[in-house]
């Protein structure tokens, strides 16, 4: 995938690329739905069968406002230094489509006298630079279609209404992003607050879902629908850069359209041509009452606030003096940071812990298909590896090998260095005699090694080659100066 700074360079886009997100996150934290007593986890149920009239929208039936979801979203806004409305509204977004059986969904509306839960506000991302949000909202999810194979080749559209209500907060940025890349930064800092506050559970199915809109050289924006995970998100927006590109070079007008991702293919496919806001027919929810939300509520949530991502970031910075780059990917993620903190209380150097964390462990267990919050995976282990190096029992290089064993195994470090005999050699005379060996071997290497330092390198590494890296490094390069200055 080429960088904006390459399209640029390539002549094909003066302003670059412009990237903005609209994003669906369930509370999923919630037992009821937005405005009915419906349970709100209906991933574990058969479809259709946690419906009732208001949620349905029948005639005569009264939607009552959740008042947990109000503090979810409240606590949401704060954490994303949002502005927070002090009396918002609930309108009605009539649009007809066979996720919506009532035909209207209750949703909020910035424009016309509505008033969302909250505008404004940012987030960072690595590096420092702040995504704005325009703003923030609380809405009904609509219900679940299913497609058999793609939306294109399917012969009927199935629908579940069990998430027919489930209480969504619709986060809306500016188009900030000027990478695919930084969209997917984002989205992932922005789930790990979502984790961090308790209020949606971002590895649930569809619990996240995302739509970009995208512009190219202050072109055409183009909207993708209902991309379902951020690597997906990363992918469509690739894709659509390209297809943009390849039209622009051809002097062809980009479309002003809605299109979809098509996760199977790999393409996203036109939907229709964007439906203007009018078409939506807006007007205040008549069933629902304007709700205040007083300073002393939006207080009382702000005191209950857990420490933040960002709040996390400086203190590992502050109290363990963690670089930069680590303290952001650790303070991002609620299970690495669990993880982090926990190695740290157990004893573990806190530079060390964070290297070993966001290096070989985040790469090994993605390479073994695992979860952090898999229990293989213990702080205990990560603290003896950590200790097994700083105490010069083994080198990094059998480390990295028995950090993989320890995370397949239920073995700890200890057991498995033992076991298998891994111990570092720092006996003096046992080394000698290896290099002895090595150099009787190596006759022209060691003349060689006389003038050239690259040489000597080569020599250690028949030296570990023959211990199977368990020789001291340190220990091996002195005593192999030393045997070569008696040659000289
Ligand atoms: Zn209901």
């Amino acid at each position: 995938m080429r960088s904006s700074r390459e399209l640029v360079s390539a002549g094909l886009s003066d302003a670059g690329i412009r990237i903005g997100l609209e994003i669906h996150c369930q509370l999923t934290n919630l037992r009821t739905k937005l405005f009915c007593g419906c349970p709100a986890d209906y991933r574990s149920s058969p479809p259709n069968t946690h419906i009732c009239p208001i949620c349905m929208g029948l005639p005569g039936s009264l939607p009552s406002p959740n008042r947990r979801a109000i503090e979810d979203g409240v606590a949401v806004a704060i954490a994303l230094n949002s502005e927070i409305s002090k009396r918002m509204t609930f309108f009605r977004k009539n649009y007809f489509y066979p996720d919506l059986p009532k035909n209207f969904q209750i949703s909020q509306y910035d424009g016309g006298g509505g008033v969302p839960l909250a505008k404004g506000g940012f987030l960072s991302i690595e590096g420092g630079k702040r995504i704005r949000i325009r703003r923030i909202q609380i809405e009904e999810d609509p219900a679940k279609l299913a497609y058999e194979g793609t939306i294109d080749d399917s012969t009927a559209t199935l629908v579940d209404n069990n998430r027919a209500g489930i209480a969504l907060l619709e986060i809306v940025t500016e188009p900030d992003m000027e990478d695919p890349r930084e969209a997917r930064a984002f989205l992932e800092k922005l789930r790990g607050i979502l984790e961090c506050l308790g209020v949606s559970n971002g590895e649930l199915e569809g619990a996240m879902r995302c739509d970009a809109n995208i512009s190219l050289g202050g072109g055409t924006r183009v909207e993708i629908k209902n991309i379902s995970s951020f690597k997906e998100v990363e992918r469509a927006l690739a894709f659509e850069i390209t297809r943009q590109r390849q039209l622009l070079s051809r002097d062809i007008k980009v479309r002003r359209e809605t299109r979809h991702w098509d996760e199977v293919r790999k393409i996203t496919v036109s939907l229709r041509a964007k439906e203007e806001e009018e078409d939506y027919r807006y007007f205040p929810e008549p069933d629902i009452v304007p709700i205040e939300i007083t300073e002393d509520f939006i207080e009382e949530i702000r005191r209950r606030l857990p420490e933040l991502p960002d709040q996390k970031k400086e203190r590992y910075i502050r109290q363990f003096g963690l670089k930069e780059h680590n303290a952001e990917l650790i303070s991002s993620d609620n299970a690495l940071s669990r993880l982090f903190e926990e190695c740290v209380k157990m004893g573990g150097d806190p530079i060390e812990v964070s290297n070993w964390l966001v290096g070989d462990l985040i790469s090994f267990t993605r390479e073994l298909g695992m979860e952090l919050t898999d229990p293989r995976v213990s702080p205990r282990k990560i603290v003896e590896l950590v200790n097994l190096i700083r105490s010069g029992s083994i080198s990094t290089k059998i480390a990295k090998e028995v950090l993989m064993e320890s995370l397949r195994s239920d073995e700890s470090p200890e057991e498995i260095v033992r076991k298998r005999g891994l111990l570092k050699i720092s006996d003096e005379a046992l080394l000698q005699r290896v290099i002895e060996e090595v150099f009787e071997e190596n006759e022209e290497a060691v003349k060689e090694a006389l003038r050239d330092e690259e040489v000597v390198n080569f020599l250690i590494g028949q030296v570990m080659k023959k211990t199977r890296g368990k020789a001291d490094p340190k220990l091996t390069y002195e005593i192999i100066k030393r045997e070569l200055g008696k040659l000289l």
